[in-house]
């Protein structure tokens, strides 16, 4: 049996500005996947550890998106799938989207790359309709291509890599809090004014050419969000003391992480991102909530073979 253990990692979408489309990859947050081909032509969950998830195939995010992948292949494989799974389920760092891009990158790998990083967000994106009933892009893109991506594009699809500035660090605050993802998304209006949308666009342009100039105090300029950020952060606790504590602290920004509660701060830099987190703590050990912080590089490779 051919096989391969894997890092599946964690990811922040929209960046603030780029609801839906923005994304990025962490480096020290993430699960651990063991892959392997079998002769059982059935694509099966064999362990999940870490996580009560369902182990059924059409019911665990992993499965279906390596049956989305079998189903473009020529040949009849089975696939065993086990999970360790470190990031918890609705914590908005792409819990979903660590095993969906994970699995689907290393059963690519094990029948020696058919398909392109393109088509493997495809694949990908049917794991994240199964979490979410919606198949956004903005978590598997990035944990497959590594680094900042920009889904241009859903129809059709069309994910561009970004360039990642060497200097900038994470950090991240997973208050132990449940927010439901469809009150998350109930919150949402479908309409943005024309002023909305000016300063929103002028943020996401200001974003990438920030990332691709290594320009900092542009991407901290361009970390705003006018459209989603006011009506999600009522549902994350301390989320406007946070914010103003950790750009006090020299944060270049700060947003909420997907659909939350998770909060991220960009920083230039460990030394800042490790004072951000300082900050975060403060605030946060006054509410008597659980809570995790992490602080993470930026990954630029995306999934990774381990051992
Ligand atoms: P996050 O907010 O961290 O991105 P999601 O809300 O996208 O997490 O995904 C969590 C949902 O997906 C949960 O309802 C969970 O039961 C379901 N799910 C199914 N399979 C998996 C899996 N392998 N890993 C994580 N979540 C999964």
């Amino acid at each position: 049996m051919k096989s391969v253990k894997i890092f599946a990692p964690a990811t922040v979408a929209n960046l603030s500005c780029g609801f839906d489309v923005l994304g990025c990859c962490l480096d020290t947050v993430g699960d651990e996947m063991k892959i392997s081909l079998t002769n059982s032509n059935e694509v099966k969950i064999t362990k999940i550890d870490g996580a009560n998830l369902p182990l059924e195939t059409h019911k665990n995010v992993a499965g279906v998106a390596v049956e989305a992948l079998l189903a473009s292949y020529e040949k009849k494989v089975g696939v065993d799938i086990e999970i360790y799974k470190k990031i918890k389920a609705g914590s908005g760092i792409g819990s979903s989207a660590a095993s969906s891009a994970g699995a689907v990158w290393a059963v690519n790998h094990l029948l020696e790359n058919p398909f392109t990083a393109q088509e493997l967000v495809q694949f990908a994106m049917e794991g994240e309709k199964l979490a979410s009933g919606n198949a956004h892009a903005d978590n598997v893109a990035p944990a497959l291509l590594g680094g900042f991506t920009l889904v241009r594009s859903y129809e059709p699809l069309d994910v561009i890599k970004l360039h990642t500035p060497k200097d900038l660090v994470m950090t991240v605050i997973h208050p132990q809090i449940e927010v439901k993802t469809s009150d998350s998304r109930s919150i949402i209006k479908h309409n943005v004014s024309l002023k909305q949308a000016i300063q929103q666009w002028g943020n996401v342009g200001g974003l990438v050419t920030g990332l691709f100039t290594e320009d900092y105090d542009l991407i901290g300029r361009s970390l705003q969000d006018v459209i989603i950020e006011p009506l999600r952060s009522i549902l994350i606790p301390e989320f406007d003391t946070v914010k103003k504590e950790v750009i006090a602290k020299g944060a270049l920004g700060c947003g909420i992480s997907g659909s939350g509660p998770s909060i991220f701060a960009l920083s230039k830099g460990e030394q800042t991102a490790n004072i951000v987190a300082e900050a975060i703590q403060e605030v946060y050990s006054k509410t008597g909530l659980d809570y995790d912080i992490h602080v993470s590089k930026i990954n630029s490779q995306g999934v990774k073979i381990i051992d």
